[in-house]
């Protein structure tokens, strides 16, 4: 049996009809956009069409879309660059506990470098209260910065909201959408946004390419300096197949986003429904319908969360958690602490994250066999026994 991909937050396989549109302009369009001769101009075409094509899909205008290398770069980008070019209002920057490190350290980075960060915190679902953002604005405030959707639990923020009261007060507002775009509808009107960061490689695109939107009018300075490539605010010779690549990502998302939603949805209702009638003490982690739709975030009381990972590993399962051993850092996830997750529940987190290619029969093999991994763990854990 292959195995059951359940990891689509920490990327997603690139599509077939991706590959194929990339795939000439490796080699045969190999020009460089900036060129004057002919090759230069079958490049140039190739990555304003894809500039149509992402805008398309998240209701922006051509012009108002700058490529970049990912996600990060993106939020990055938005971050230093907007509160540098906004500078003279201010360095006050509000953002949230729940975002990315992509948001998170380019925001730490420059609180060190003498800006004043306002943090907003979150309820238990992971949700930022929209009365609070506009409670934390100031006049000398320069940039708001608040996700669309969260990594770890799913959680989709009230940004339309935020997007009021900050365009109301003149404020410029990023959200970092690299998790939520592709995989449910967005639209940078409806959410009043200024700037907002997009990845490739989280909806089927390839990986190492993502976009920020930039609202026309809204003052950025750049972080890469050099040529004069997206207008002098990027410079660096275009990563062609990759824009390309991003584009052809971006027109099947807005033609199948509809099917995506509605059958990621309910892969994700039978996973977490099937789960909470098989195993007991869990807890179903982010917000019970504004979530992204294949995120499935649970917290295992009594076992940890690596060696959850480790054996459904062994049965084929591909997850990740955000427990301490697992991810890597040295504490436990931010996100689920600032939900009000205990030290202990975090240890037991569990992220199962389905995409539009997970099978019907697949979430019945995880309903399967997480249950018997589930207890052969608590069977090991002296804290399960102790616990009555
Ligand atoms: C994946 C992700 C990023 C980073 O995007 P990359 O293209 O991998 O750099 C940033 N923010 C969120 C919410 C993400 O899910």
């Amino acid at each position: 049996m292959n195995p059951v991909y359940a990891d689509h937050i920490a990327t997603t396989p690139c599509r077939p009809e991706v590959f194929e549109a990339m795939k000439p302009y490796f080699m045969e369009h190999f020009g460089n956009p900036l060129s004057l001769h002919d090759f230069g101009q079958t490049a140039r075409d190739a990555i304003e069409a894809a500039r149509e094509q992402v805008a398309g899909l998240i209701g922006a205008k051509t012009e108002e879309i700058l490529y970049t290398s990912s996600g990060t770069e993106s939020c990055n980008f938005a971050i230093k660059g907007m509160t540098h070019a906004y500078q003279k209002k201010g360095r006050h920057i509000v953002t949230s506990s729940v975002e990315h490190h992509a948001v998170a350290n380019p925001v730490k980075f420059l609180e060190k470098n003498g800006c004043e960060v306002t943090t907003i915190p979150v309820d238990s679902a992971g949700r930022v209260d929209p009365d609070q953002v506009a409670r934390a604005l100031r006049d000398d405030t320069a940039l708001v910065s608040i996700m669309l959707a969260n990594n770890e639990i799913g959680t989709i923020q009230p940004v339309a909201e935020i997007g009021r009261i900050t365009r109301e007060r003149g404020i410029v507002f990023h959200t970092d959408a690299s998790c939520a775009v592709g995989n449910v509808p967005v639209d940078v009107e409806a959410l009043q946004v200024d700037a907002l960061s997009l990845s490739g490689h989280k909806f089927f695109g390839p990986k190492g390419v993502g976009a920020l939107y930039l609202r026309k009018g809204t003052r950025i300075t750049p972080l890469i300096h050099g040529g004069i490539q997206e207008g002098g605010r990027r410079a660096g010779a275009d990563n062609v197949p990759g824009i390309v690549g991003l584009g052809a990502a971006a027109v099947l998302a807005r033609e199948e986003m509809n099917d995506r939603v509605a059958r990621v949805t309910d892969l994700r209702n039978r996973l977490i429904s099937g789960i909470l009638e098989r195993v007991d003490e869990i807890t179903y982690n982010g917000h019970p319908e504004l979530r992204l739709p294949g995120n499935v975030n649970i917290a295992v009381n009594y076992v940890e969360g690596e060696s959850l990972l480790l054996l459904l590993m062994h049965k084929g399962i591909l997850a990740s958690s955000g427990s301490t051993c697992t991810s890597r850092a040295l504490k436990a996830s931010g996100v689920l602490t600032a939900i009000g997750l205990s030290e202990q529940a975090c240890q037991g987190s569990l992220q199962m994250t389905l995409g539009p290619g997970n099978t019907d029969a697949e979430v019945d093999y995880i309903l399967d066999v997480l249950p018997e991994i589930v207890s052969k763990l608590r069977a090991m854990s002296p804290l399960y026994h102790r616990k009555d």
